[in-house]
């Protein structure tokens, strides 16, 4: 008999790809999917990054066991750094929980998943979570046809003081060049125009295989496969960001010229104390550095606001280094502690209301400012890459240019997957919008530049 299950994903992209491999891997063993409110069993792939998106997937396990209870179904794999993090204990608080499985065992999940609908046994798959036993599906069955993302390396070495990362995703790991350049190609010809490639810091990709090979080398290696139009890559390191990578976005066409470059404070004693391993003036040498090579290029960062111990004229740097930077966008987030790491012991922890407040702060001045440079882009002309319908409005579709902005045109199901000329008509700090100039044939696009 086919099972049938749903997938239900939180936080970052490497979860989103992490779901769709599982995806492949259960459609290809014949189970079905369906409604989350219909299936035999749901995969929730989790994260703890801060504690409001474990609050999130709590309360979402509590919603199913009242499903649960009057339907018998359907049974939880609890997958991911907050089934890494919590462990056993989910296994005890929930009966329709059975499967609960960390980062690094994602390879176990569809047995497990096949044991606990067959023999309703229990099953916690955590015990050592150093080893890695990694799924080998691309995800060719995906939640988008047009574009994918490719993890490149798992985990990380860096212990930022306030990260959970390094304790739930375990050590860095660099994935093999071949397997990575295999699940590119196949990704390829089951019709992904566009790959992103993950990691927590890849610019540390290859220091820890045999051949010297690094980040720039497998950018570049990408960036040949035949037929792919578009490589991006995220997250970028301060500490470990170098020149190669750089020269490399400026000799291969294909590789976007978009960087996401966390600063996280503009603080250099609170940038001590998050053991980043950089200063501000460190960091703005690299932004001009980019800027001089590639002039397009487009810098989003990521910050954390109320930091242990920062204080009002810390604050006041972290305002004054965003009106320096000026980055297209900032992730922005207020500390939250979490348990097991440094930071959640140290003094001076922030109030919850000093935080809000000061996230108020940089969000208004960040919107301002990704507001202004949008607005200047009004009446140029881009290349996009159509690949989803709008989030809001029928008859809308969105793409991204190569700088990774997100543009909003009018257009229907058929112009999915082109790639067009589109000029902005309009901006706001979040999006463009724009109106379809003309539409590109695809023979040419491996020579020039998009
Ligand atoms: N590896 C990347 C880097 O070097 O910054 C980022 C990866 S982390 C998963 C994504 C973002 O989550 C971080 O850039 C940071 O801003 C945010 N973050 C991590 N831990 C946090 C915490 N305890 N409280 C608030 N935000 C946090
Ligand atoms: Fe977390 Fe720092 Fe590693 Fe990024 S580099 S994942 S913030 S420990």
């Amino acid at each position: 008999m086919a099972f049938s299950f749903a997938i239900d994903i939180y936080g970052c992209q490497m979860n989103q790809y992490d779901g769709d491999r599982l995806r492949t891997s259960l459609i290809r063993r014949g189970w079905i999917e369906t409604d989350r409110n219909e299936a035999d069993a749901v995969v929730i792939v989790t994260c703890s990054i801060r504690e409001k998106a474990e609050q999130k997937v709590l309360s979402e396990i509590g919603r199913y066991g009242k499903l649960y209870k009057t339907k018998g179904k359907p049974l939880l794999a609890v997958i991911g750094c907050m089934a890494q993090n919590m462990g056993a204990d989910l296994l005890r608080r929930f009966p329709q929980v059975k499967v609960v499985t960390g980062p690094r065992h994602i390879g176990w999940v569809p047995d497990a998943l096949e044991n606990a609908m067959r023999h309703k046994t229990v099953l916690y798959l955590d015990e050592d979570p150093r080893e890695m036993i990694d799924l080998h599906d691309a995800p060719v069955i995906r939640s988008n046809p047009y574009k994918a993302f490719v993890t490149i390396a798992h985990g990380c070495d860096n212990f930022c003081t306030y990260c959970i990362v390094p304790y739930v995703r375990g050590r860095f790991v660099s994935r093999r060049p071949n397997e990575i350049l295999k699940e590119v190609s196949e990704l390829v010809d089951d019709g992904v125009l566009e790959v992103t490639l993950l990691g927590q810091n890849v610019d540390s990709y290859g220091k820890d295989l045999k051949e010297s090979y690094r980040f720039s080398n497998l950018l570049r290696d990408v960036a040949k496969v035949p037929r792919l139009l578009r490589v991006r890559f995220t997250t970028s390191h301060p500490r470990d960001f170098t020149e190669d990578v750089i020269k490399a976005m400026a000799e291969e066409s294909k590789i976007c010229p978009a960087v996401n470059l966390p600063i996280q404070s503009g603080s250099d004693r609170i940038l001590k104390k998050m053991n980043r391993g950089y200063t501000v003036e460190g960091y703005g040498r690299i932004i001009k550095r980019l800027r001089e090579a590639l002039p397009e290029v487009s810098i989003t960062s990521d910050l954390i606001v109320g930091f242990p111990g920062e204080t009002e004229e810390d604050f006041q740097c972290t305002l004054e280094m965003l009106k320096t930077m000026e980055f297209g966008l900032v992730h922005t987030a207020s500390y939250s502690p979490r348990e097991g790491t440094p930071a959640a012991n140290m003094p001076d922890q922030i109030p919850e209301e000093e935080k809000k407040r000061r996230l108020s702060i940089v969000n208004e001045l960040q919107d301002a400012i990704s507001f202004k440079k949008n607005k200047i882009l009004e009446g140029k002309v881009f290349e996009v890459l159509l690949d989803d319908f709008a989030p809001k409005g029928k008859g809308m579709l969105q793409g991204r240019t190569p700088t990774d902005k997100v543009v909003l045109v009018p257009g229907d199901e058929s112009m999915l997957g082109k790639l067009c000329k589109v000029r902005i008509t309009g901006a706001s700090n979040w999006y463009l919008y724009g109106e379809i100039v003309s539409f590109r044939d695809f023979s040419d696009v491996l020579e020039v530049r998009i």
